[in-house]
């Protein structure tokens, strides 16, 4: 199929992968990437010299390479959120094994400089320089939501007393969109947001084992609700804008998890490959799409479809010992695009 087949089939899905640098410490490891092409090629080879057909080739709308900046990889995103401010739900993913570059790709490195900045801060001051450049003729009012998903479980990050109360999940109707039940802040500038998402990376720390053990175990979704007013018109429009840092798409050795960490494994499994065929039925254009799978696509079920974009990094470790993950990621990001 011609590449712009492709781009029609795929609709409003973009896939684009990223793929980390080694870090310092690491250089003398191996890269299983082979080639980096300008339009969204990449190849990738097989360690294993028994193995035949060695190579392998991939199609993305785009390939980030391991020296692509924050900036670069944020670049072709700000259409998609001044869609959201005309009234357009927009979903961007981060997919990969835990190490692999997610939270980097979303939020940034820790205490992140703003040339380090991740799409999370990068849309939301987007959003806001946007909004404010067309007051006069528009007034929006702006909203956010942050929840984790774990086991099934959907847990808001931003009471303001910092429990860890589990709530039943409801989706609630705001604005003609169905919302999760978890509270609600209005925000006017990037800093208030910062201050939110702040609160909301403590919270999920609270009752963690370990931080990094926990977060790469669960979904955190970003939700931003927009409503817009045309004030000449007094037309209404709502946007929304969900930001997910998905849980670590590795597989779980099968013979050694047990207990919580099985559970833990069956629920990621269960709910990636519930976002896999969901975003699959979309781009097949199949009439039954099924978001009741999973809390995840339920959640998210008002930015997946219909008129709503979806952008999705595929975040990928070059290195060798990773192949196998590796693989497993590309065929995820193939079977949705
Ligand atoms: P994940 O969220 O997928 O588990 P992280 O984003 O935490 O992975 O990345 C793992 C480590 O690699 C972190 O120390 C992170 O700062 C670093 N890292 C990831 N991507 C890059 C990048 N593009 N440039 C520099 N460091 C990176
Ligand atoms: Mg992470």
């Amino acid at each position: 199929r011609m590449f712009n087949e492709l781009q029609e089939l795929k609709g409003n899905i973009r896939v684009y992968c990223r793929i980390k640098p080694f870090l310092p410490g690491q250089v003398a490891k191996q890269t299983a990437v082979e080639y980096i092409g300008e339009n969204g090629e990449l190849a990738v080879v097989n360690p294993s010299k028994q193995v035949k057909d060695r190579r392998r080739n991939f199609k993305f709308n785009k390939v980030f390479g391991p020296d692509s900046t924050q900036e670069e990889v944020y670049s072709d995103t700000q259409p998609l959120i001044r869609s959201v401010l005309d009234g357009y739900s927009v979903c961007i993913f981060a997919y990969g094994q835990t190490g692999s570059g997610k939270t980097y790709t979303m939020t940034g490195p820790n205490g992140a400089s703003e040339e380090d900045w991740g799409v999370n801060y990068r849309a939301l001051n987007d959003l806001f320089q946007i909004s404010q450049s067309r007051r006069g003729s528009f007034n929006y009012e702006i909203q956010v939501q942050m929840v984790e998903i774990y086991n099934e479980q959907v847990r808001d990050l931003l009471l303001s007393d910092g429990s860890q109360k589990k709530y039943p999940f409801i989706l609630v109707q705001t604005n003609g969109l169905a919302v999760p039940d978890a509270s609600m802040h209005p925000v006017t500038s990037t800093a208030d947001v910062l201050e939110l998402m702040d609160i909301g990376l403590k919270n999920r720390a609270v009752g963690a084992t370990s931080m990094n053990e926990r977060s790469s175990r669960s979904h955190s979704v970003v939700s931003i609700h927009v409503r817009g007013k045309d004030l000449p018109s007094g037309a209404a429009l709502h946007g929304n804008l969900h930001l997910v840092d998905l849980a670590g798409s590795e597989r779980i050795d099968r013979s050694e998890a047990t207990g919580d960490r099985l559970r833990e494994a069956q629920h990621i499994n269960k709910s990636l490959s519930a976002l896999g065929d969901v975003i699959f039925a979309l781009a097949q254009k199949n009439s039954h799409v099924p978001y009741r799978n999973s809390k995840l696509t339920q959640l998210l079920q008002s930015s997946l479809g219909g008129q709503a974009k979806t952008l999705m990094f595929v975040q990928l470790n070059p290195d060798v010992t990773s192949y196998s993950e590796t693989i497993s990621t590309l065929k995820f990001a193939e079977r949705v695009s």
